[in-house]
């Protein structure tokens, strides 16, 4: 790689947006559908590339390219695998900042938040480096007289990923490291949002070594992601997004016969009780609640105030917020905007719905000073006090920076508030009691827990998953599971008969 997308990226004849291409069997593929999308600077508004929509033949030709690979692929060793794996490690060490430069650019987020990405994504290559260890088998010598048994993991063949906007560097970072260090090709589907990162690491792969066809790129739209669902040689999908998106997914993938992981969207409690730290937690609720301006899906939307706190907490919270800085990633702001003027639009609808139904506008993101310039998606930090469970921005996932604050009167209620919500994503609670604490955890109907930890994102090595509306299957993403997710189990039983053995035996067989 000479430059950043140099390979993936034609000027456009007419001195228009640049046209963007897949990346297919190792190389740079322009879009043949004739069906585009613009890729916006969030910041600006600006267009900055014009993205090709695959048909499902091109989605097809992606999937032949992986099946031609997947033979030697599977057969090469684990040690000449994982020195591609560390080989990748190491250029993306070397160049996060190209590819931190590039989720800005496109998804609009912050650029410390954007390197803090890469920073999560690369920690599950590196446990990925560890697939020698991870793949190792069980053994039993003599489990029957004369006979051994051991079990191996195999590769399933072509995977399908397919990943939402919001992180376009570290979700798909969740599988394809797994997927590829234990032996499998990989088919990516990033969000037509945000199509560059997967390009960008697409063509570091190649550079690490990785042969062609082993990970490809097709961008597009629903026809592309139903060419993955539906292909008879993909053999599992991985998908994150909405929660209605990755319902159908699993629906669809499932009915044509494949291991499908599909997490969804997800709406995530932060319990404050009357004994927390209440700068710390209003820190944290600001921290969690506007980081990468809402769109995140462990960030947390509704604050639970817990009797006699609420009043204080609101007015710390509120202090905060107002002091954020919002506008263009690039200049050192806190908040960033919206990733498209329709998200934009949808917030700062919400955040009327909330007034008109009743809430508090304690807080108010839809005007102020944005630091950028041209005509940004920016919405700044938004706190909505009062929130009662009926209103839609309760019952909905606004996916923008709106902090809402129920307030309820004892723990029981809060509990009881979080589990009946059909997400079940991440949750924390906010306190100074052990008892309290170990109570929630266990419980809690949601998948990833934090004690005085506001955004609990599991380490690479445990594994990433909610509960509920929040996930589609039964494997969370990254960690054993998804070594688990992206291999099959064998079991050999092995008899070397020595000269004795002998004779014909047709009933079960008993072990002695
Ligand atoms: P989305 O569901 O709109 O899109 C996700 C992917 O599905 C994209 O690749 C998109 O092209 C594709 N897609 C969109 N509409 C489709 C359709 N009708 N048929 C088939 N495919 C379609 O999600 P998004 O807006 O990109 O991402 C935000 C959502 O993702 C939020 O709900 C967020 O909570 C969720 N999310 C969840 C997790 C998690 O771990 N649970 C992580 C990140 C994001």
């Amino acid at each position: 790689m000479t430059s950043t997308l140099e390979s993936t990226t034609r000027e456009a004849g007419d001195g228009g947006a640049p046209e963007l291409t897949h990346w297919i069997g190792g190389a740079a593929r322009p879009g043949v559908s004739g069906a585009f999308g613009d890729v916006t600077d969030p910041a600006t508004g600006a267009v900055t590339a014009r993205v090709p929509f695959a048909s499902a033949d091109e989605v097809g030709a992606a999937v032949a390219a992986a099946k031609a690979a997947f033979p030697e692929w599977r057969d090469t060793s684990l040690a000449r695998r994982t020195q591609i794996l560390f080989r990748f490690r190491e250029l993306l060490n070397a160049r996060a900042s190209e590819l931190a430069e590039i989720i800005t650019a496109e998804h609009g987020k912050v650029a410390s938040d954007a390197a803090g990405e890469v920073a999560r994504g690369q920690e599950v290559v590196e446990f990925a480096c560890g697939m020698p260890h991870l793949l190792k088998g069980s053994a039993t010598e003599n489990a029957s007289s004369g006979v051994d048994v051991h079990s191996v993991r195999q590769p399933l063949g072509v995977v399908g990923i397919i990943s939402p906007f919001n992180f376009p560097a570290m979700v798909p970072m969740w599988f394809f490291p797994i997927a590829i260090a234990a032996g499998n090709t990989v088919v990516l589907k990033p969000s037509e949002k945000v199509p560059s990162a997967a390009l960008w690491m697409a063509e570091l792969w190649r550079e690490a070594g990785l042969p062609d066809g082993v990970f490809s790129v097709v961008h597009g739209d629903k026809t592309a992601v139903d060419g993955l669902l539906t292909h008879p040689d993909v053999r599992s999908v991985s998908f994150v997004g909405s929660t209605p998106i990755a319902r159908y997914v699993y629906e669809t993938a499932t009915a044509h016969g494949k291991r499908v992981q599909a997490l969804g969207g997800a709406k995530n409690h932060m319990v404050v009780l009357p004994d927390a730290d209440l700068d710390l937690a209003a820190d944290q609720a600001v921290n969690a609640g506007f980081g990468s301006a809402g769109e995140r899906c462990m960030a947390i939307s509704a604050v639970v105030a817990v009797g006699s706190c609420a009043d204080d907490l609101v007015g710390r919270i509120a202090e905060r917020a107002r002091g954020l800085r919002t506008g263009d990633g690039r200049r050192g702001t806190d908040m960033g905007p919206l990733v498209t003027r329709a998200a934009q639009e949808r917030v700062t609808g919400y955040v009327g719905a909330g007034e008109t139904e009743g809430a508090t506008v304690v807080v108010d993101g839809r005007t102020g000073e944005f630091d950028a310039d041209g005509d940004g998606f920016f919405v700044g930090p938004t706190l909505l006090d009062h929130v009662t469970t009926d209103m839609s921005v309760y019952t909905d996932e606004i996916f923008g920076p709106v902090l809402s604050v129920l307030r309820v009167d004892t723990y029981e209620q809060a509990v009881d508030l979080v589990n009946a919500n059909p997400y079940g994503n991440g949750t924390a609670i906010f306190t100074h009691d052990g008892g309290a604490a170990r109570r929630f955890q266990n419980e809690v109907e949601v998948g990833m827990i934090g004690v005085n930890v506001p955004v609990p994102v599991p380490m690479a090595y445990y594994s990433f998953g909610g509960w509920k509306n929040s996930l589609f299957g039964d494997t969370h993403a990254h960690g054993v599971e998804g070594v688990h997710f992206f291999t099959r189990g064998k079991v050999v039983t092995t008899r070397w008969p020595d000269p004795s053995h002998a004779g014909l035996n047709l009933g079960f067989p008993r072990n002695t």
